[in-house]
């Protein structure tokens, strides 16, 4: 019986526990991608989870939804204002600028991977929680329609790799700051006359962010902004050749892709390419859903005190990933396997089956035994559930003989081994 004092602890909402099983998928995950990422010449960064607050709001003009509503913030007990990172990248540039990583004696572009947990507090849904993960990265540095391209062919390589190639690639472009001016009046022109139709966010974003509108999910708001004015007609010559630089690009790696000139950025330093790659898979409930979303950031560096320099990156949403790899390509992580399960019928055999284990473990073989001290045949049971490709049972006699009975599971066919020869060399014996 529970005492007074004791209570249920759960988890926070929005949160989750990865037990193994399904922490197997996500290692293969992460591993793959470190591997794409280093053939791309990316490398490995760790920045911490909390940053002060003013990382990710750099300015009062800043007006996107992860800034505003979402930043899980608070002052700490030396009266610092401070956040958990809502996303990878601004902390990534602060770390950049922090340790001068643009000087001469650093490549360039600086590129770099990370992986982590993010937080955001929003209403947690399918796909959406409170603490997700993303795996993205940043191409620091270089202002350039190959960088673009090369950022946007490694992400479609990690879902090939992930064996999930049913996703579209959907890019658009955000100009330069003239542009994004020029668009911005235009875009207020065009939805003024629609402002008592527009949702209650739309109305606030109207003068404050209008941009931000084109990316209402509201449905009201989806049919007006329909009809608004295409930023694509908006460019200057110089955002037009970058777009066209890009696209070609693309199509010269054979990358298919679609525009959608109303796609914008949740967050407001981005500029020229922006990309997210989707999925339509029927798991996510109808209609596309983002995965893994990235753009180029020129202002972005400079904000937090840098030289004037572009970058680029994307951050790919790992729990949205791991329901389309779950859906579309289940048997993608290996299932757990052993070469070897030791078992015993008494405390001696069970001594020397612990000395076995250890030594065979030295010579990298995988391997366990029992140690609950159930009855042998449950301790063969066991063997099988844990897919052992082969096992012994250890007692007495085995311990007096110095020789024991080791069984292939799948072929059921026994040799009678010494032990001191099976320790010499397992490997010769768990063909
Ligand atoms: P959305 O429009 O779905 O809120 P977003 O624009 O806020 O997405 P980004 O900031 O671009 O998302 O983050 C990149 C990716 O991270 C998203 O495409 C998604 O896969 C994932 N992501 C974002 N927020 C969450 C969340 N709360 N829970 C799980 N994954 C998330
Ligand atoms: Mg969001």
């Amino acid at each position: 019986m529970k005492g007074e004092t004791e209570m249920d602890y759960q988890k926070p909402k929005g949160t989750a526990d990865l037990l193994p099983g399904t922490t197997n998928v996500w290692e293969k995950v992460e591993a793959k991608a470190r591997e794409v990422f280093r053939q791309f010449g990316y490398r490995g960064i760790r920045t911490p989870m909390f940053e002060d607050y003013h990382v990710f709001s750099r300015n009062v003009g800043d007006t996107s939804d992860i800034v505003e509503k979402e930043m899980y913030d608070f002052h700490d007990k030396g009266d610092r204002h401070i956040a958990l990172r809502p996303e990878g990248t601004a902390g990534v540039v602060r770390a950049y600028v922090e340790n001068k990583l643009y000087g001469p004696e650093y490549p360039k572009p600086y590129k770099v991977y990370y992986m982590g947990p993010m937080f955001r507090y929003e209403r947690p849904q399918y796909g959406r929680q409170r603490e997700f993960h993303q795996i993205g990265v940043e191409a620091l540095n270089n202002e350039s329609p190959q960088i673009d391209v090369e950022v946007i062919a490694m992400a479609m390589t990690l879902f090939k790799q992930f064996g999930v190639p049913n996703v579209k690639l959907v890019i658009n472009t955000l100009g330069d700051k003239q542009v994004r001016k020029d668009y911005r009046e235009a875009l207020i022109n065009y939805l003024k006359p629609h402002y008592d139709e527009l949702s209650k966010d739309s109305q606030e974003r109207l003068y404050k962010n209008p941009l931000r509108v084109l990316d209402s999910k509201d449905e009201g708001d989806k049919k007006i902004v329909e009809d608004a004015p295409s930023i694509l007609d908006y460019l200057d010559d110089e955002s037009q050749s970058y777009f066209d630089q890009v696209q070609a690009l693309l199509k010269e790696l054979g990358i298919g892709y679609e525009i959608d000139s109303n796609m914008v950025r949740g967050l407001d330093y981005y500029n020229h390419t922006i990309f997210e790659i989707m999925s339509d898979s029927p798991v996510f409930g109808g209609g596309y859903t983002t995965v893994c979303a990235g753009g180029r950031y020129n202002g972005l560096i400079s904000q937090l005190g840098g030289p004037e320099e572009g970058g680029i990156g994307f951050g790919m949403g790992v729990e949205r990933l791991m329901i389309l790899l779950k859906e579309e390509n289940p048997d993608f992580a290996p299932v757990d396997k052993l070469d070897l399960f030791l078992a015993s019928a008494d405390d001696k055999g069970d001594n020397l089956a612990f000395e076995i284990l250890n030594k065979v473990r030295q010579q990298g073989i995988v391997a366990d035994k029992d140690y609950s001290g159930v009855k042998v045949g449950k301790q063969i049971k066991e063997a099988f559930r844990r897919n052992a490709r082969y096992f012994a049972v250890f007692g007495d006699r085995e311990v007096s003989e110095g020789q024991f009975q080791l069984k292939n599971a799948a072929t059921k066919d026994t040799v009678d081994v010494k032990v001191a020869d099976f320790v010499a060399d397992p490997a010769k014996y768990l063909k």
